[in-house]
């Protein structure tokens, strides 16, 4: 279980209630290898946006009362909070080290410095005070902490930090590593800090900008490569010569209007995201700050609207999962095409169109191994549960006995899916190979380490037996989300190199 959501709260402009809409279903890859249109998206990477859509961020050019010689000031409330955290650290610290985070990343533009004249007392969205403090009453009991943002055509003039401080709801702590049932202090003003810098909530779970945070982690501490993408992209160095991006076109369907779709960059061999980005309203995406090399690109639908700037609400739900880049339209499950992204000029991942998610009945066409659907080497599929426990079932063929990874990405990629994964013999009967949780949660070097949770199931290396054919079955566990939009996978089997 993924633990009751934690998340580190809406931004202003409120964010409307959303519905919950429909599911989403398996994916397919259907991608032209057509040039796309010199254009960029107006927005990319994750960032806040204003209600039409224009990106918010500092104008570290021009001097405000709290941009000052290009930095950007902030006031720690120095009535601190009611329960000390437990820990050696002093908030204070821990809020210098969030700073220290955001300033460190390579070709990183903002620096922060102690507002050390004006002082204020509460926050105010009208005061250029950046107030970061500790409070009762403000937020509810599943929300940790808050930025509240205001802006004028598109510049950010203040942003102001609320930390829960209801002992009933959140008990705080800086001890390394985290410590169970305790919000690391440091972790969540780091995510804070990334709001303050005009950045919204990703849907990398993994990222410290992701909108849950399990509560004794500390792994926010430390930014992602997804974290920095954005970050990048929001305030681009001048010449950047250490990274690169990818730029695309995605249509769901025949339609052109595709607002609001997660773009990931996946690092090949470990489908870790290294960068997201969503599309814009012609279908645009941009993911930027990528280092060199290749990468797998997925897009997927936005689980839940709710965490994000009310544009993006526009994203469709019904859409399925896929890795772009199949060189065959009607191709099923295709082999993802590898982008090779060089430094300083953007690379061209083509335009691809996602398939919307077909409803389906009561009959669940993959759920038994007699219906499993066929997968090559090398290639992905996407999929996704619509009930408890549900089970999909994949045939593959190896004509050797070379050593094979299968990985299942869902969490990863922001999916309330938690699978499992197992390979049976050609017949479906007998069980050759099992993985649940990566990274479990029930082990407390990750839920309390650096590293942190990662319930995504993995077999880094199964062995066939004997060239023939064999079954994976990807399954929901008792506790993963099903029938919402949100619970969607991708699955990737590939042959492993030598050693
Ligand atoms: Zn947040």
């Amino acid at each position: 279980m993924r633990g009751p959501p934690r998340g580190s709260g809406p931004h202003p402009p409120a964010m409307p209630p959303h519905p919950w809409t429909r599911y989403l279903r398996r994916a397919l890859a259907a991608a032209a290898a057509a040039a796309c249109a010199a254009a960029l998206p107006a927005v990319a990477g994750v960032t806040m946006t204003d209600p039409d859509g224009n990106p918010i961020r500092w104008d570290l050019d021009i001097e405000q009362a709290n941009v000052v010689q290009g930095e950007v000031t902030w006031f720690l409330d120095p009535r601190g909070v009611t329960e000390e955290p437990l820990g050696d650290v002093t908030e204070q610290d821990a809020l210098y080290a969030a700073f220290a985070a955001w300033e460190s990343l390579p070709g990183g533009q903002i620096r922060f410095q102690e507002e050390t004249d004006r002082r204020a007392t509460e926050r105010n969205a009208k005061d250029r005070v950046n107030f970061i403090s500790w409070r009762k009453f403000v937020l509810g009991p599943f929300t940790l902490a808050a930025t509240f943002s205001a802006s004028e055509n598109g510049v950010l003039t203040d942003a102001d930090v609320v930390m829960n401080d209801q002992e009933r709801f959140v008990h705080w702590a800086t001890t390394t590593p985290g410590t169970g049932g305790h919000a690391d202090v440091q972790a969540v003003l780091t995510h804070e800090v990334g709001h303050l810098c005009g950045l919204d909530h990703s849907p990398v779970a993994g990222a410290t900008m992701s909108y849950y945070i399990r509560v004794g982690s500390i792994s926010g501490r430390t930014l992602e490569g997804d974290d920095a993408s954005s970050y990048l992209d929001a305030y681009p160095p001048g010449l950047d010569t250490e990274h690169g991006s990818i730029v695309g076109t995605l249509r769901v369907g025949r339609r052109r209007t595709a607002r609001g779709i997660p773009v990931f960059a996946l690092d090949p061999a470990t489908l870790e995201p290294a960068g997201c980005s969503f599309t814009d309203d012609t279908g645009l995406f941009r993911i930027t700050g990528l280092a060199p090399g290749p990468y797998l690109v997925a897009a997927a639908p936005l689980a839940d609207t709710g965490p994000y700037s009310t544009w993006w609400s526009a994203s469709p739900a019904r859409l399925e999962a896929a890795f772009l880049g199949a060189a065959d339209p009607e191709a099923e499950d295709g082999v993802p095409a590898e982008v090779i992204v060089r430094a300083g000029v953007p690379v061209v991942a083509g335009e691809a169109s996602l398939r919307k998610a077909r409803r389906r009945g009561r009959r669940d066409p993959d759920g038994d191994p007699e219906h499993a659907r066929g997968i090559l080497l090398g290639a992905g599929a996407g999929g996704a549960f619509e009930r408890a426990l549900d089970e999909d079932w994949f045939r593959f063929h190896v004509d050797g006995t070379g050593p094979l990874e299968i990985r299942v990405i869902a969490w990863g990629i922001g999916s309330a899916a938690d699978a499992d994964l197992a390979v049976f013999d050609g017949a479906g009967e007998e069980v050759l190979a099992a993985s649940f949780d990566q990274r479990p949660a029930l082990d407390v070097a990750n839920a309390n380490g650096d590293a942190g949770v990662d319930p995504d199931p993995l077999l880094t290396s199964f062995d066939p037996p004997a060239p023939g054919d064999y079954l994976v079955r990807v399954r929901a566990q008792p506790q993963s989300g099903y029938g919402s939009p949100g619970a969607f996978y991708l699955l990737r089997i590939r042959p492993l190199g030598p050693p």
